[in-house]
C-alpha cells in the first residue's frame, strides 16, 4: 500500500450520482431502443471437390454475400484425381501442375461466386468406386471419420455460421464416395462442433442453428431440357439420364418441405463460376453451356434446400430463406436458449 513514487494519491471528492433527467431518458431509449447483439450472419457450406460449389447453390451464396452475410467455403478434396476434361487446356505441362491450378481455379470461382473465405479439408480425392485413387489411404472416402470431423469442426468454430450446408444422405443420381462422405463428416460435425468436450483443440464450441442440404434439382434440369428441345437444339438430357430424369417421382407425401431461395439476379455466377474451373469444364460442353447464357441464367432462379438438421424454432423447413427467424432473432433454440448464445 502506500504511495508509490513519493507521490502522495490525491483524494478525489466522492463521484456524484449520474443523474439523468427522466424525460430525456425516456427519449433516448425511443430513440435508440436496445436491442441484443446480432452477431454477424455467417454461412457455412461443404463441398467435396473443387467445381461443386459452382454447380450446387452458387446463387444462394452470392445473394447472401450481396445481403451481408459471410460466406465460408470448406472443399474437402484437392480434385487431383480429376482429368483434363477441358480439351483446350490439355496441354504440356498441365496434367504435373494439376493440383496448383486447381487451387488456383477454385480461388477465382470463389471470387466471382462470393465467398469470402475458402478452407480446404486437405484430401485427396477419391475417384469413383473400383478406381486406383480410391485405394489410396490419402483419399478422403478412406480418411478416418473422427479426423475428417475434427477439421470440419475446426473452420465451423471458426467461421461461425448460423447455417451450414452440405449434401444430404440420398446421392442416387451421383453416388461419388466423396459426395456421400461430405454428408457424414457433415452431419457428424453439425453435433461436435456444438460440444466443448469434443476436439477441445478445435477451438471454442460453437452451435450451427441448422443444417441445411443442396442437391440435384429435377425441376431445374427438366426446365433445361424442355428449353432446349423448344429451341429446337439437341438436348444435353439423352438415354439413360433421360430416362432417370423423366422418371424422377415428384416428391413424396412425407418427405420434407423444401425452402426454396429466390436468386433471380445471381444466376449467372454458376456459369461463370463453372467456366473459372477451365482445366475441368469444358466451356463447349452443351451441358453446361449449350443454351445462350441470357435464356440459360432466366431459366431457373430458384435454388432448393433439404432442411436436415435444426436447433431451433420454427426449424427452418419449408419458407423462401435459410436465415428464416435469425436475422432478428425470433427463431429460438429448441433447448430454451437463444440462437444467439
Ligand atoms: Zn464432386
Amino acid at each position: 500500500m502506500g504511495a508509490r513514487g513519493g507521490h502522495r494519491r490525491r483524494r478525489l471528492p466522492p463521484h456524484p450520482p449520474h443523474r439523468v433527467r427522466e424525460p430525456l431518458r425516456a427519449g433516448l431509449a425511443r430513440r435508440f431502443p436496445y436491442r441484443e447483439p446480432v452477431p454477424e450472419l455467417s454461412i457455412l457450406t461443404v463441398h467435396a471437390h473443387p467445381d461443386d460449389e459452382s454447380s450446387k447453390g452458387p446463387a444462394t451464396i452470392a445473394r447472401y454475400h450481396a445481403e451481408g452475410v459471410r460466406t465460408t467455403l470448406v472443399t474437402c478434396t484437392g480434385g487431383e484425381e480429376g482429368d483434363i476434361l477441358n480439351p483446350a487446356m490439355d496441354l504440356p505441362g498441365v496434367k504435373e501442375r494439376l493440383p496448383e491450378l486447381r487451387r488456383e481455379e477454385l480461388a477465382e470461382a470463389a471470387r466471382v461466386i462470393g465467398y469470402d473465405e475458402v478452407v480446404w479439408l486437405g484430401y485427396r480425392d477419391s475417384g469413383m468406386p473400383e478406381s486406383p485413387a480410391n485405394a489410396d489411404p490419402r483419399c478422403f472416402a478412406r480418411a478416418p471419420l473422427e479426423e475428417a470431423v475434427g477439421r470440419l469442426v475446426a473452420a465451423v468454430r471458426a467461421a461461425r455460421p448460423q447455417v451450414m450446408v452440405a449434401y444430404g444422405p440420398d446421392q442416387k443420381g451421383y453416388p461419388h464416395p466423396d459426395h456421400l462422405r461430405v454428408h457424414d463428416v457433415a452431419v457428424e460435425a453439425f453435433d461436435a462442433a456444438a460440444d466443448p468436450d469434443r476436439y477441445p483443440e478445435a477451438g471454442p464450441a460453437w452451435a450451427p442453428d441448422r443444417l441445411y442440404y443442396v442437391g440435384w434439382s429435377a425441376g431445374r434440369s427438366r426446365a433445361i431440357h424442355e428449353k432446349f428441345l423448344e429451341l429446337g437444339r439437341p438436348s444435353p438430357f439423352e438415354g439413360e439420364r433421360l430416362e432417370r430424369l423423366l422418371q424422377a417421382p415428384e416428391r413424396p407425401a412425407d418427405a420434407p418441405e423444401p425452402t426454396v431461395v429466390d436468386v433471380h439476379g445471381f444466376t449467372a455466377v454458376r456459369r461463370l463460376g463453372l467456366l473459372a474451373h477451365r482445366t475441368q469444364v469444358d466451356p463447349e460442353s452443351p451441358h453446361w453451356f449449350g443454351l445462350p447464357p441470357e435464356i440459360a441464367d432466366e431459366l431457373y432462379p430458384l435454388d432448393e434446400y433439404e432442411l436436415g438438421r435444426s436447433r431451433v424454432t420454427p426449424s427452418g423447413e419449408g419458407g423462401d430463406d435459410l436465415f428464416a427467424g435469425l436475422r432478428d432473432g425470433t427463431a429460438v433454440r429448441a433447448d430454451g436458449v437463444g440462437s444467439r448464445a
